[in-house]
């Protein structure tokens, strides 16, 4: 029986029969993970409410034929307990964890860099004061860097001409200059594309200075870019699958 040990998010639970579970995480070290959890469901199980999302847990499994198996399972952050009973900050929970589950394409395809993310983010939403909405946007605009998505905010996503600029266009990849801006570009304040500069930099004391119009505006954008690129992700897909069976020259 091979074992091995890794720290992870829990981020979606699906029943499997009568008692059983099938763990989505996101690992430190295998990225995305996909295992079975036996007995979850029964209410003596012994791990508990560990395997819900929002769990930041250290888990040990075996290596099965088909699906991985939990065998044991240690709480690192009970994340859940504070997010689940703020309704802004389980929304904004919420699509930290659908969003790492999208971005993270390859089980056991190494993602260190979402899995911090993730635990980031929920931890902010879990222990801080900070505006869930903007904890949500800086994650899912870091979230896009790690998946070589990042938009141009200060320079032109076309000509890099330096910025600021005041067009914003979505399929371009972000900010665009007066020269290079395609018919149909937002035209966000000044403070919105600060905004989106600071999320994306973790600059958190320029990012609280923002009023309520701008973080509406960098909210919308960022939700446009994450969109744009899930919908291409998707569609680029079958061409993916279908690679394998061309045969080799
Ligand atoms: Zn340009």
């Amino acid at each position: 029986m091979s074992l091995y040990r890794d720290t992870g998010v829990v981020l979606r639970v699906h029943k499997l029969g009568e008692a059983d579970r099938i763990i989505t995480l996101i690992t430190r070290r295998h990225g995305k993970v996909r295992a079975a959890a036996r007995g979850v469901r029964r209410t003596k199980s012994r791990f508990g409410a560990r395997l819900e999302p929002f769990g930041h847990v250290d888990v040990q499994f075996y290596t099965g034929r088909t699906l991985d198996v939990v065998t044991q399972v240690q709480t690192v952050d009970a994340f859940g307990m504070t997010i689940v009973g703020d309704y802004p900050r389980y929304t904004a929970g919420c699509a930290v964890l659908e969003t790492a589950d999208r971005l993270a394409v390859e089980e056991g395809e190494p993602a260190l860099r979402l899995y911090l993310l993730v635990a980031g983010a929920l931890r902010a939403l879990a222990t801080s004061q900070r505006d869930p909405s903007l904890v949500l946007d800086a994650f899912l605009l870091r979230a896009m860097a790690f998946a070589g998505w990042a938009p141009a905010i200060l320079e032109c996503a076309r000509c890099a001409d330096p910025g600021p600029h005041r067009a914003f266009s979505v399929p371009a990849g972000g900010a665009v200059c007066a020269r290079c801006r395609p018919a149909g570009s937002a035209s966000p304040s000044g403070e919105t594309i600060n905004l989106l500069a600071a999320l994306l930099d973790g600059d958190w004391p320029a990012a609280e200075q923002t009023g309520a119009t701008a973080r509406r505006d960098a909210s919308g954008l960022v939700a446009a870019l994450l969109q744009w690129h899930l919908e291409r992700q998707l569609r680029s897909l079958p061409l993916v699958e279908r690679r394998p069976s061309v045969p080799s020259p």
